[in-house]
């Protein structure tokens, strides 16, 4: 379901009013009835114009009344300003409005979204964005297409709450899994990328007890057959994520 054409934006319509403008960095605008609501706002202050023009488009002159953001990286955070100057709309993230555990319902008369905190996988600030009449899915930049997505370090802690978090979203049983960027995926991707990294893990182990070196280690354990289809995964991270891997056991930390 993956190819390179991920990084030509294209507009994908999940349900009726609600749009994911696809490309390297991931967007949706939803309608909600009464008011329209932004998930993340892409990395390039110059898409105003175009981005703008979808949204006019799709949902018409409803106001976006919210600028979800699943976290504050520069890269999901660009069009806010512009959001804030068009429709007053309010931004909605870790800093701005820190959000209950149990996290919180955007309403209308048409759909209700639900945005919930998920921290620690990425950043200390992660939230997915949950929209359950569609079953669609946001989750940030937790989902990275075969990535390990912290952003410390690869450890016994942070190892479990990725699984932790996985399961949480696993346990939604989206439709549509919306990733902060590249193509869309399903449940099933969610599933396969936590048996990646624990299968990654026992390799890693067993390679290392076995007494083996680092260069031979990183050339034994090629990308599984079945996700070489994943974004950008062949490319670069397997190998990135054999290398955090591989430190870590190294380290002691897992
Ligand atoms: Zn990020």
């Amino acid at each position: 379901m993956t190819t390179e054409s991920a990084d030509t934006p294209k507009i994908i319509q999940v349900g009726e009013g609600f749009c994911v403008r696809q490309e390297i960095d991931n967007m949706a605008w939803i309608d909600l009835g009464e008011y329209a609501l932004v998930v993340d706002a892409l990395e390039q202050p110059q898409t105003r114009q175009e981005v703008f023009a979808a949204i006019k488009q799709s949902i018409g002159s409803k106001t976006v009344r919210y600028v979800l953001n699943t976290h504050t990286h520069y890269d999901h955070v660009a069009l806010n300003a512009a959001f804030q100057e068009a429709y007053g709309s309010e931004i909605v993230n870790a800093q701005t409005a820190p959000l209950p555990a149990q996290g919180r319902w955007f309403e209308g008369s048409r759909r209700r979204v639900q945005m919930l905190p998920l921290p620690g996988c990425h950043t200390p600030e992660d939230c997915i964005v949950w929209a359950p009449l569609e079953g669609a899915l946001f989750t940030g930049d937790i989902f990275g297409w075969g990535v390990i997505p912290l952003t410390v370090n690869l450890r016994a802690d942070t190892a479990q709450t990725l699984r932790d978090s996985y399961r949480r979203m696993i346990e939604l049983d989206p439709k549509v899994v919306i990733p902060g960027h590249g193509p869309l995926c399903t449940v099933n991707e969610l599933r396969r990328w936590v048996d990646y990294l624990d299968w990654l893990i026992e390799q890693v182990r067993r390679e290392v007890q076995a007494g083996r070196k680092d260069e031979e280690i990183m050339q034994s354990i090629p990308p599984p057959a079945d996700m070489h289809s994943w974004w950008r995964f062949l490319k670069w991270k397997h190998q990135d994520s054999l290398t955090k891997v591989l430190k870590s056991v190294r380290k002691g930390w897992l």
